[in-house]
C-alpha cells in the first residue's frame, strides 16, 4: 500500500504530480511520502499493540532527517550502525534512550560517542568489542547498557548479499557460546547486560526463519534466568521482506502474531529494528529518457539515474517495477526493453526485457519502492552528484536533501603543495 497513484493521468505523489516536481527541482530525484511513512508505521505499531514493543527504525535504510523525524514523531525510535548514523538519529529528534547501536565493526571512538550519548543499548557482537567497551566505560565512570547479538545459525532464505544469521556470516556471538559470553559480561563492572538481539537477513519473505531465530533466543533468555542472569529485553531485529513485484511477503499482522506467539508471555520488553518495511513502499525515483536507442537485437532505454543512485538491482539482481509518469492509454502495446543508466559499466542496468509501453526521449519515468536502501546507498561514481530527495505531504512539498553544486563536489578535495 503506498501514496503513489495516477490521477488525471498522471502519476501523483499523495496530491502532488510528480512532473511538477521533476519541473522544479530537475531529473533524477528521490521522493518520499508521509501519508505512506505513517501508514506503515501505524499498521506495525498495530500488529505489536499490547506487547510491550519499541519500534526502532533502522536508518541505514533511509538516512534522510525529514524521513526519521516524520517517523519520530509517530514514536519511533532508531536502530543506527555507525556514529554519523547516530548523529543523524539525534539530529532529527529521536530520544538516546530509544536509540538502538548496532554493527560488527564499532570503534573506539563510536563507542565513546555513544556511551556519553546515552543510548538505550549498545548491542555487542563480539567478546573483543565487550572488553572494549567495559574498560572504557570504567574508564568513564559509567556502566554501558549492552545487548549481546546473538548469530542464531538460520538460514533467512534471502539473497546471499543480506544474509545474516548464519553460522558462516560475520555477524553476532553464536548461539551456542552465548550464555558462556552472557555470563562473563554479567560479572563485568562496566557492563550492565540488558538484552540479547538478533537480525537474520533482510528482506524476508517468510516467517519460519524469524520464528526459529525467536525460539533460539526465548530459550537462551530461560536458560540464562535459571543462571540468574534476568535480562529486560530481547531485540528482534528488522528483515520482514515488502512487496517489489507480484509476490506478497507476510502481513505485519501475522509477523506480530508470530511474535506474540513466540515471546509474547515472557514478560519482557521488546525491541524491532524495522528499516525496509517502513520505507521502502514510501519512495519512488524519479528519472527522464535521454535516449532511445536501438541496439543489434535490443531497444535500450538509456535514462538520467544510474546505478550510483539507486544501486539494488546492479548489488542484488532486485527488481523495481518501472511507471511512466504519464499513465499509458488503455490498450497500448507494450514491448521489452532493456532499462540502463549512463555509467560506463554494464552492470548499470536497472531491468532487462522489461515490457513497457512506448516511451520517448524527454519521457519521465518513476522506480517504485526505491525508499529503501537506494539514497542512502548511492554514490558520486563517474562524477555524478547526488541526487535531491523530495518529501511530499498532502499537496505540499519540501526538499529535503538539495541537489549539490558541481562547485560544490570540486570544493571537497585539495591538491597537495607538491602540485
Ligand atoms: C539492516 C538492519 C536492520 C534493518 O533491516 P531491514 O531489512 O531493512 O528491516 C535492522 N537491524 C540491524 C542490526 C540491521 O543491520
Amino acid at each position: 500500500m503506498n501514496h503513489f497513484t495516477y490521477r488525471n493521468g498522471q502519476l501523483h505523489a499523495e496530491g502532488v504530480p510528480l512532473a511538477q516536481l521533476a519541473a522544479e527541482v530537475g531529473t533524477p530525484f528521490y521522493c518520499y511520502s508521509s501519508a505512506t511513512l505513517e501508514r506503515h508505521f501505524k499498521v506495525l505499531a498495530e500488529a505489536v499493540a499490547g506487547l510491550d514493543a519499541t519500534i526502532c527504525f533502522a536508518i541505514k535504510a533511509n538516512g534522510n532527517l525529514a524521513v526519521i523525524k516524520t517517523l519520530a514523531n509517530l514514536g519511533a525510535g532508531a536502530d543506527v550502525v555507525s556514529e554519523g548514523e547516530l548523529r543523524r538519529a539525534l539530529a532529527a529528534g529521536v530520544p538516546p534512550e530509544r536509540i538502538v547501536f548496532s554493527g560488527v565493526g564499532k570503534t573506539r571512538a563510536e563507542l565513546t560517542f555513544a556511551l556519553d550519548a546515552g543510548v538505550l543499548e549498545i548491542n555487542v557482537e563480539s567478546e573483543p568489542e565487550l572488553e572494549l567497551l567495559n574498560s572504557l566505560a570504567i574508564a568513564r565512570g559509567k556502566r554501558a547498557v549492552i545487548g549481546l547479538r546473538v548469530n542464531p545459525d538460520v538460514d533467512a532464505h534471502t539473497h546471499a548479499k543480506i544474509t545474516t544469521g548464519r553460522k558462516e556470516d560475520k555477524f553476532g556471538i553464536e548461539w551456542t557460546r552465548a550464555p558462556q559470553v552472557l555470563r562473563k559480561a554479567a560479572a563485568m563492572p562496566g557492563i550492565d547486560v540488558a538484552s540479547i538481539a538478533v537480525h537474520i537477513g533482510s528482506q524476508l519473505t517468510e516467517l519460519k526463519p524469524f520464528s526459529d531465530a525467536f525460539r533460539r533466543l526465548r530459550d537462551l533468555f530461560l536458560m540464562v534466568k535459571a543462571d540468574g542472569i534476568a535480562l529486560r529485553r530481547i531485540d528482534l531485529g528488522g528483515g520482514l521482506g515488502i512487496p517489489y513485484d507480484d509476490q506478497p511477503p507476510p502481513s505485519p499482522a501475522d509477523y506480530g502474531k508470530m511474535i506474540r506467539e513466540n515471546l509474547g508471555d515472557l514478560g519482557c520488553a521488546l525491541l524491532l529494528e524495522p528499516g525496509r518495511m517502513l520505507v521502502g513502499n514510501a519512495g519512488v525515483l524519479v528519472s527522464r529518457v535521454i535516449y532511445v536507442k536501438e541496439g543489434a537485437t535490443r531497444r535500450f532505454l538509456i535514462c538520467d539515474a544510474g546505478m550510483n543512485d539507486l544501486i539494488r538491482p546492479a548489488m542484488y539482481d532486485a527488481y523495481h517495477a518501472i511507471l511512466p509518469i504519464t499513465e499509458p492509454a488503455a490498450g497500448v502495446a507494450y514491448k521489452p526493453m532493456d532499462v540502463v543508466g549512463p555509467i560506463c559499466e554494464s552492470s548499470d542496468t536497472f531491468a532487462r526485457q522489461r515490457p513497457l509501453p512506448p516511451l520517448a526521449q524527454d519521457d519521465l519515468i518513476a522506480f517504485s519502492t526505491a525508499g529503501a536502501y537506494g539514497a542512502t546507498m548511492s554514490s558520486t561514481y563517474n562524477g555524478r552528484l547526488l541526487i535531491p530527495e523530495v518529501l511530499v505531504k498532502g499537496d505540499s512539498f519540501a526538499v529535503v536533501r538539495p541537489r549539490p553544486t558541481y562547485d560544490d563536489m570540486l570544493a571537497t578535495e585539495k591538491l597537495p603543495a607538491w602540485l
